[in-house]
């Protein structure tokens, strides 16, 4: 977690305890989404390759001015990789086009990096196309930025740690860190199991995909060995916005 300022723990503080789109009930059953941010390139090129060895698809937040750019001191995802990765299935999501911690951004600006993010993504993929899921760069969360994105997304994820049932805040869902950092010796059987047994929404979130001791990637067969225990388990692994749409189509 980055170092905040008191004005910036105070917005923080405020934006977490505002929930202003609850999910309205428990799933009908458990689920998993796998999603990536920033993104490194091995988050595709390793990643999606073992999603696709399992037939799955995940959700990758892409920030616009990543690309093809060296962040973090990792390559990052390449201007011709994101129809490929449309192409191969996977939902693209936003992520902010600068990268910028929605902490430091006015409304105006907030308002002008979601759009200048989306264009970005409508130029690639069509002008017909606009993200539907949203992560908060670093999980940083203004009530500014909160509100904008509970109006402009369907969902917007954060980097707080646990998973999501009836009630949970669709505009700061809650996640499973695999990076190397937080995820070294998690149990994920017994963690997909109780996602199972109780019918919650787990997210997986993911950086680079590789061998490196960098602190944002896990290694291949960490994600793999999670997914194993979550197609164990008998969850529905889908990305995001298709979770959405299951919880909130009517029955
Ligand atoms: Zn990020």
């Amino acid at each position: 977690m980055r170092k905040r300022s008191l004005a910036g723990r105070i917005s923080f503080a405020a934006a977490t305890r505002w929930t202003p789109r609850p999910l309205a009930a428990q799933p009908s059953r458990g689920f998993l989404s796998i999603t990536f941010d920033d993104v490194p390139r091995s988050a595709w090129i390793e990643g999606g390759a073992i999603l696709a060895r399992h037939s799955l698809r995940g959700t990758y937040y892409l920030s616009g001015d990543l690309c093809g750019k060296t962040f973090e001191g990792r390559e990052q995802y390449h201007r011709d990789d994101v129809a490929d990765i449309a192409a191969a299935g996977h939902e693209i999501g936003s992520h902010l086009f600068h990268h910028l911690s929605t902490l430091t951004l006015s409304h105006s600006r907030m308002q002008e990096e979601i759009t200048a993010n989306d264009a970005f993504l409508a130029n690639l993929l069509g002008s017909a196309f606009r993200p539907r899921s949203f992560a908060y760069p670093y999980g940083e969360v203004s009530l500014t930025a909160k509100r904008l994105c509970s109006r402009h997304f369907g969902t917007s994820r954060s980097v707080q740690g646990g998973l999501n049932g009836a009630g949970a805040d669709r505009d700061q869902l809650r996640i499973l860190a695999i990076d190397n950092l937080f995820a070294k010796d998690v149990d994920w059987r017994t963690i997909f199991r109780t996602v199972a047994r109780d019918n919650l929404w787990a997210i997986i979130l993911a950086h680079g995909v590789d061998e490196s001791d960098h602190e944002f990637s896990c290694p291949p067969a960490r994600l793999d060995g999670a997914i194993r225990h979550a197609l164990d388990a008998g969850l529905t692994i889908l990305p995001v916005a298709e979770v959405m749409d299951h919880l909130t189509a009517t029955p």
